[in-house]
């Protein structure tokens, strides 16, 4: 740290991303990225005059892309916020919705994003225990007065709300913005989308990272009202009006013509999901029911540092975090059933010596 950094930032604590080593192949299984390539229309996508196009500032609207969500989600152009992934909306969420009267509540175990937003925008935040098993309970969220955020399905539990509990949620809080972030909702949760007619506290988030295969093109998106969308404009205005390169814009639009290709994906995902978790129970692992592209378990007989080492020594990488109530767990993302069975092996191994 300098001399010059503002004092305000001396004591943030930066997000940490699952790790990408270098030192030798691994299998990847710890950043819940899609072991699957995006459809054949975004690999067609990007051709020599999209390229020769990046003389040009990207459309600062987004609005072909736009137009495409809004209606792949039943909504309007108006309803719709894009973002250079979920994590830039959200980080304007924050901004936007949060001060220090009103101050933000989310679950002391979810993603990790929330507590960094929270002390890079100085807001004074409520972290909720989860349950014993892990499960959110709907009213601790109730009457908070609160600014909300819950992932759903959340992170790394991959437990869900019902949209019952995310309404009466939102409706309980009819001065505060609730956020339901859906990043992994694809893979078998409910989504809040049809709520946010109703709801006009409600802002839906979502991205392309996870279930659309193109993480490293970093499209988000929020839906709700047009008046909440009017407020992420302007911040997103004052900030950064060319966010969305036009690579990512042309390669969503291009994710979206794909549907047949990522319906089959999401489910070859799902079935490996529920396959190796079966397999996982039968080797003695204690797993929460996850509906995301990721398994999280743990084992009478490893702590989750010894599962976490294990597996990469074996060359497999996956999540540990090293926090309380969780620390025995690992959190494994689904890839495909060859790597699934690979990793498998590998738990069986360490289990034998
Ligand atoms: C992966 C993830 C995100 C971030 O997604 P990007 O769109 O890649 O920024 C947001 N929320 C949760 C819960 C996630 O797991």
């Amino acid at each position: 740290m300098s001399r010059f950094l503002s004092e305000r930032f001396e004591k943030l604590c930066a997000y940490v991303p699952g790790e990408q080593p270098k030192d030798m192949e691994y299998i990847k299984l710890n950043t819940n990225e899609s072991p699957y390539p995006p459809s054949p229309e975004v690999l067609r996508a990007v051709d020599e005059n999209l390229l020769s196009g990046l003389r040009l500032y990207s459309d600062p609207e987004c609005r072909r892309l736009r137009e495409a969500i809004a209606k792949e989600n039943g909504v309007s152009l108006e309803n719709v916020f894009l973002g250079n992934g979920s994590d830039e909306v959200l980080s304007f969420i924050f901004m936007a919705y949060c001060d220090n009267k009103t101050g933000v509540s989310y679950p002391d175990i979810s993603y990790g994003f929330y507590s960094v937003y929270s002390d890079l925008y100085g807001l004074s935040k409520n972290e909720v225990p989860l349950r014993e098993d892990f499960s959110i309970d709907p009213r601790d969220y109730m009457n908070l007065g609160s600014t909300v955020v819950i992932a759903n399905p959340n992170a790394p539990t991959g437990l869900c709300l019902s949209l019952e509990d995310i309404e009466k949620i939102a409706k309980s809080n009819p001065h505060n913005l609730v956020a339901i972030d859906e990043a992994y909702v694809d893979f078998g949760g409910d989504s809040g989308i049809e709520l946010t007619k109703s709801c006009d506290n409600l802002l839906v988030v979502r991205t392309f990272s996870k279930s659309r295969s193109l993480a490293g093109a970093r499209l988000g998106f929020a839906i709700g009202n047009p008046e909440l969308i009017a407020d992420l404009e302007k911040l997103r205005y004052s900030t950064n009006p060319f966010n969305v390169n036009s690579l990512s814009l042309a390669v969503g639009l291009a994710a979206l013509e794909g549907k047949d290709y990522y319906d089959r994906i999401i489910y070859d995902i799902i079935q490996a999901r529920e396959c190796a978790a079966q397999k996982m129970r039968e080797m003695g692992f204690d797993l929460t029911e996850s509906r995301g592209n990721f398994l999280f378990a743990k084992h009478a007989n490893l702590s989750g540092i010894e599962l976490y080492l294990g597996l990469k020594s074996r060359g497999i990488l996956v999540r540990h975090f090293k926090k309380p109530r969780i620390d025995d767990y690992i959190r494994i993302t689904v890839g495909t059933p060859r790597q699934m069975d690979v990793m498998l092996c590998a738990l069986k191994e360490m289990l034998t010596i």
